[in-house]
């Protein structure tokens, strides 16, 4: 970014005060004149939940605007946290790429941007540039540690999971992790990233802080187990993170590890798919993950896609046709239960 865009006030405007004791409700204000609204403006709900000198947790949903578990389990906890149980500050933003996510859309449908691959963002540039680049430099700030809700939207279906990084600072790889462990999802991932350039990741991670992201199911909507582990890591978390006080609820998670690019496989080709393996089965280098058939003629023989490596299926293309270059499947290794 250059400097002279680092050094231009963010136009958002928020209507909580960061610093006050009790419950807040209220927007981000971004200003967005457009046809039906000549001095309209983008509203993101925001609610801040403060008492005592605790630290400060960020959690936000729908950095994606068309994934559902995060939303749905914070909007839940900003209506229900008492301030007395808290001890420091909860920042929640349940829909954080707010357009997309009334759009019931990945991107934004004001500039087609993907939000969590506009970071650090910009002051003056796009909507959802201008969204990044408030998180980055207002929100952040105030953050000891960060939950980004993700999912795989309408097209992708995962594995429940939470994940971290592998990241340069062991203390804070460790850190990371140990609050993935606390979050206690059926399954816990040591993420590789396809494309980690502009993510909040990235951004967050830069700065030292814990940072935890999930993957809790997808195909466009939410259930109410997905929704419950959400709910209940949100809570752990605060735990763990001494905020709300007692122990986290640990339950058994598998940890899981993608330790090359050989756990993605993309279509090559169009057509109908047919998954010959499930989401959580487990998979051998070699086998048929699933076949698309050329979908204009009976008679033709599939295109097979086999697996490139042992493991278990951790996340599936969803609509029932593909084209090439979709993301059909991830391969997970197992590396053991705690
Ligand atoms: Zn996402």
């Amino acid at each position: 970014m250059p400097t002279s865009a680092a050094l231009r006030p963010s136009p958002i405007t928020p209507s909580v005060d960061f610093d006050a004791k009790g419950v807040q409700h209220g927007h981000l204000r971004l200003p967005y004149s457009r046809d039906d609204s000549a001095w309209g403006s983008v509203m993101i709900p925001i609610c801040v939940i403060a008492n005592g000198k605790g630290p400060t947790a960020l959690l936000t949903g729908a950095n994606h605007g068309d994934e559902y578990e995060g939303p749905a389990a914070l909007f839940e906890l900003a209506q229900t946290l008492d301030p007395s149980e808290v001890n420091g500050r909860i920042i929640i933003v349940p829909a954080l790429n707010y357009p997309a996510f009334r759009a019931g859309t990945r991107t934004s449908p004001i500039d087609r941007g993907n939000l969590n691959r506009s970071f650090p963002g910009r002051p003056d540039g796009t909507v959802t540039e201008k969204i990044a680049d408030y998180v980055t430099r207002h929100l952040l700030p105030l953050a000891d540690i960060v939950l980004d809700f993700h999912s795989g939207g309408r097209t992708l279906d995962f594995l429940p999971y939470t994940a971290a990084h592998e990241l340069p600072d062991k203390d804070q790889e460790a850190r990371c992790f140990n609050a993935v462990a606390a979050f206690a999802a059926p399954f816990s991932m040591r993420m590789l990233e396809i494309d980690a350039v502009g993510m909040l990741d990235t951004t967050v991670e830069e700065m030292g802080k814990t940072f935890v992201t999930t993957e809790l199911g997808g195909a466009g909507t939410a259930t109410a187990r997905s929704i419950g582990i959400a709910r209940r890591g949100s809570l752990n978390l605060l735990r763990h993170a001494g905020i709300l006080s007692g122990e986290p609820n640990v339950t058994p998670t598998r940890w899981l590890d993608m330790p090359s690019s050989d756990c993605f496989t993309f279509a090559e080709d169009e057509g109908l798919i047919a998954f010959a393996v499930d989401l959580g089965d487990p998979v051998r280098n070699g086998e048929v993950i699933a076949r698309v058939y050329p979908a204009g003629k009976t008679g033709l023989a599939p295109i097979e896609y086999r697996a490139a490596m042992d493991g278990v299926l951790a996340a599936r293309h969803v609509p029932g046709l593909i084209k090439a270059g979709d993301c059909l499947s991830v391969i997970a290794t197992v590396t053991g239960e705690t």
